[in-house]
């Protein structure tokens, strides 16, 4: 095959990431004149015995064959704008079963366009889907806390959700749902490019990184999604339930601290 320019590669990479986030990753190139016989092709793709992934696959990390081409990066004063041509592109959202599951708002995102440190959390409870802001309600006062905690203010930073409409019952979504939430908070990040993410839960570490792996496995280490590093932490309503892991909670957030070159404040979030 001859060399691709660096114009055509940009473009085919940035097509093979948009197929990711519809969750499509096998791809077969067409035959060609040399290629082998249509029967060795057929028998190679039916015998493949991978299953579908249920999660989509880990992004390009910054060390991946990716890196030098990721999506362009949108000027400061353009993010605000471009992160409600998302919004717009979201609409009155049928795309998944949640939309028909009695959600009353779509949850967005809360915060600054141009935040360094972006936060995922899994969905929208019912104070979100009343008010149609993410992490509003018990969970979300402990999560300003523990922004409090790191020196930062809650409108200094992003907030978002895996899904962006309520799970009936706060039920974790469904792999089908998530999947099909996931492309358009692959573009917020995109837009927004924190240099670091904390995924706030099993849900959001499970999609973030394309890993079932458990939390304890994915916590206390340093991970590259996109262009931003990301550090894996239990979801703060997990820890109203057991207040006991803050301390843990706490290590990964000074990990994130670190990462971005926050100096450690005394206490730890509360
Ligand atoms: N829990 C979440 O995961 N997200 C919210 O926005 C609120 C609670």
């Amino acid at each position: 095959m001859p060399a691709l320019s660096f114009e055509q590669q940009a473009m085919l990479e940035a097509r093979l990431r948009y197929y990711r986030d519809l969750g499509i990753y096998d791809l077969y190139r067409r035959a060609e004149p040399d290629a082998p016989p249509i029967g060795e092709i057929a028998t190679a793709t039916v015998t493949n015995p991978e299953p579908e992934p249920l999660i989509p696959a880990q992004k390009p990390s910054s060390e991946s064959l990716f890196s030098a081409t990721s999506s362009p990066v949108i000027p400061a004063a353009e993010r605000a704008a471009a992160l409600q041509a998302v919004r717009d592109d979201i609409g009155d959202c049928t795309r998944c079963p949640l939309a028909f599951q009695g959600r009353h708002t779509i949850v967005f995102a809360d915060g600054d366009p141009n935040a360094r440190l972006m936060f995922v959390g899994e969905g929208p409870g019912a104070d979100e889907d009343a008010q149609g802001l993410p992490f509003v309600g018990r969970a979300g006062q402990l999560l300003n806390n523990m922004i409090n905690a790191m020196g930062l203010r809650r409108e200094q930073v992003y907030i978002a959700n895996i899904v962006k409409c309520r799970p009936p019952q706060n039920r974790t979504p469904e792999p089908v749902e998530a999947n099909t939430c996931m492309q358009f908070l692959w573009r917020q990040i995109d837009i927004v490019r924190p240099e670091v993410i904390v995924a706030l839960g099993s849900t959001a570490a499970t999609y973030l990184l394309g890993s079932k792996a458990p939390l304890a496995r994915l916590r206390g280490r340093v991970h590259n999604v996109r262009e931003a590093k990301l550090i894996v932490t239990y979801h703060p309503a997990f820890l109203l339930r057991d207040p006991r892991q803050k301390a843990e909670a706490w290590k990964d957030l000074q990990i994130a601290m670190k990462e971005l070159g926050l100096k450690s404040p005394k206490r730890s979030a509360e």
